[in-house]
């Protein structure tokens, strides 16, 4: 009896069905799938070694039970293949359309067994060499390359949705089988059909589905690529899971225990593998990810950490925890953790240790990584504008300055404005090429001939602290008004006030430099939130900005006013000259001249204009000044 290859290809299943059995995974469905699979190339290669006994012992059997068991291995032969199939797509598609799709495959597996047993079927044996032949293998024959080739394009047709060591595993396969069918028609002695579909099961196994490659060996415990397949697979069937983020670098460094961090951390690692209903998944850098269907069984695992660890180790039960509820409501994984990331880099000292991202952090976050994208093209697209407000001086009575302000003009034309985009730019770091690009632009439009005619004395340029605390200001600063010949006199740099709480060292080191050189300040929203009057006592301003709130308040409260006079006699003092703010009425006006207040900027006067529109306002209006 020619059965030695089958028990081969057997024994090799078997032992590949009770290492996955016994081995620790991460349920998946389309794992669920692949021991189905695994099970039925067992049936499959069992039913073949008891066609050839039915063959060889044919003279003791039923002539009906001898043609039933060959014909219920071919059947088991396009069972099998079909299966593969349905393996292929499994993670392509969610989970209720698979099923849709595998019932439509199942029938037409069932079709083709039908047709196949309905074609009568021949028993060749000779000199202990048995195989079957006739229509009926015909017809398998010629069902199984459709199939398999059906599997092949399969892969070709979903190219992009299939991960590429998915289609490389399934395609080989696919190869080993079609080899397999090959070399047995041609030489129908060789019953190597099953083998190869067991050498397959060996490839997919080794390839996509070993369990050992979702662990992580080091701490005992899932690892990315598991955290990865389970996130995609619970995003594309919308199933709703929890996911948290326990991230120990801060509690770590501050206790100062960096030594034996890994040793906590398997330790931590340990402890969450204790608690059901939760996959506990070691992400990169210092980063523990548990997840569950469910907030409770988190929570449970979250609270129990804490609780265990609240005496012998502070530092660890104080991780900082960030717990995403509806996870499947997101695109990717990556998403998921670029958010976890932007919600780590918002987190303040004195948070909660468990924050909850909320709806508005996720509408912040897209927000932040729209702008982002939006601040990236502009920049390259040369889409960054210089709007120009006019500022009033009351002593000259004319235009004798004006604040560059950035725009951003979106590709439909329209224009984005920077309280949009700055908070978002200070957060990357883009603020920097992006305050660069404005005081490149408003050089240039000083250094032209028509900015001259003009008669302005400076151009206020805002300065985020971003900028301001950099170590190379000085330098990228000289470098621009070098490049146009521009008098650092002419450039007032506007620093905001609540800007300056952070990094009030590194600030006044360059602002020392720059005027040293001649570059003038400005406190720009002076009255705004916590103002400290230190900064004007200590740091070099030579203008003060009221602002608008404050400029506001003036009209309808005493207080403000006995503050503006106090501001005015101080600015005074100080040598500062003051500008308001946000002028929007002849009211407002009258009364801040009165007042005294050297310089008035607002929408009475004018909103901030594109360079040419500033040029034909300033013209118009200084000339009037003059005639008048
Ligand atoms: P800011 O520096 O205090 O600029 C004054 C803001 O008040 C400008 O808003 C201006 O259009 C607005 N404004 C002026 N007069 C009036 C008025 O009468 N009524 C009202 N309602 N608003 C008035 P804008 O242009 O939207 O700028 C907002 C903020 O964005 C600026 O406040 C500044 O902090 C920041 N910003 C603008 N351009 C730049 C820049 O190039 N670099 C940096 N770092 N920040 C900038
Ligand atoms: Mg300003
Ligand atoms: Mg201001």
């Amino acid at each position: 009896m020619n059965i030695a290859v089958q028990v081969c290809g057997l024994i090799n299943t078997i032992v590949l069905l009770i290492f996955y059995k016994s081995a620790r995974r991460l349920e998946l469905y389309k794992r669920r799938i692949f021991y189905y699979i695994l099970i039925i190339t067992v049936i499959d290669i069992i039913t073949d070694i008891l066609s050839v006994f039915a063959i060889h012992f044919r003279g003791n059997l039923s002539p009906v039970l001898v043609e039933i068991s060959c014909k219920l291995y071919l059947c088991m032969l396009i069972v099998q293949v079909w299966s593969a199939l349905i393996y292929t797509i499994s993670d392509i598609m969610p989970k209720q359309k698979h099923i849709m799709v595998s019932s439509v495959l199942a029938i037409l597996a069932i079709i083709e067994c039908f047709l196949v047993a309905k074609y009568p079927i021949y028993i060749f044996e000779n000199d202990g060499t048995v195989f079957t032949y006739g229509p009926c293998v015909k017809l398998l024959y010629f069902f199984g390359v459709v199939n398999l080739c059906a599997i092949w394009i399969t892969t070709f047709v979903f190219d992009k949705r299939i991960l590429s060591r998915r289609k490389y595993a399934v395609r080989l396969w696919m190869g080993i089988w079609l080899a397999g069918m090959a070399i047995q028609a041609i030489n129908n002695a060789l019953l190597v059909a099953g083998f190869a579909a067991s050498l397959g099961m060996m490839v997919v196994y080794f390839l996509l589905e070993n369990p050992e490659g979702n662990i992580d060996k080091q701490y005992n415990c899932l690892n990315s690529i598991a955290l990865s397949e389970y996130a995609g697979e619970c995003i594309l069937n919308e199933d709703p899971f929890v996911l948290c983020n326990i991230s120990m670098d801060d509690s770590m460094v501050h206790k100062g225990r960096n030594d034996d961090t890994e040793k906590r951390q398997r330790e931590l690692i340990t402890y969450l593998n204790t608690f059901n209903g939760i996959n506990v998944f070691k992400n990169f850098d210092k980063n523990i990810i548990i997840t569950s269907g469910g907030r409770d069984k988190v929570m449970e695992a979250v609270e129990g950490f804490r609780k265990r660890y609240m005496i012998s180790d502070p530092g660890l039960a104080d991780s900082k925890v960030i717990l995403l509820e509806d996870a499947h409501s997101f695109t990717s994984l990556e998403e998921i953790l670029r958010l976890i990331d932007y919600m780590k880099s918002r987190r303040n000292e004195d948070d909660e240790s468990i924050v909850t991202v909320t709806e508005k952090n996720v509408e912040d976050y897209e927000h932040r990584d729209m702008m982002r994208d939006e601040i990236r093209r502009a920049l390259h697209d040369d889409r960054v504008e210089v709007f120009l407000q006019p500022i009033y001086s009351t002593e000259s009575k004319r235009f004798t300055s004006a604040e560059a302000l950035v725009r951003i003009r979106n590709k439909d034309g329209g224009l984005i404005s920077p309280g949009l985009f700055i908070p978002v730019a200070e957060e990357t770091g883009q603020i920097n090429e992006l305050g660069r690009r404005v005081l490149e632009k408003t050089c240039e439009f000083m250094a032209g001939s028509e900015a001259e005619s003009l008669g302005l004395e400076y151009i206020e340029v805002n300065l985020s602290v971003v900028q301001a605390e950099r170590m190379t200001l000085f330098e990228e600063i000289m470098e621009t008004v070098k490049k146009y010949r521009v008098e650092p006199g002419r450039i007032n740099l506007e620093i905001t006030e609540s800007a300056l709480i952070q990094a009030k060292d590194a600030v006044l080191n360059n602002m020392n430099r720059l005027k040293d050189v001649g570059f003038t300040f400005a406190l720009d929203d002076f009255g705004k939130g916590e103002s400290n009057l230190m900064y004007l006592v200590e740091m070099p301003f030579d203008i003060l900005k009221l602002d608008m709130d404050m400029t506001k308040a003036f009209h309808v409260n005493d207080k403000a006013k006995s503050a503006v006079r106090t501001v005015r006699y101080m600015a005074d003092d100080m040598k500062l000259k003051v500008v308001a703010e946000g002028i929007e009425t002849r009211e407002e006006l009258d009364a801040f001249v009165e007042y005294d207040i050297d310089y008035i900027q607002g929408y009475h006067f004018s909103k901030p204009l594109p360079m040419p529109d500033f040029v034909r306002f300033i013209k118009k209006s200084n000339e009037g000044s003059r005639t008048a």
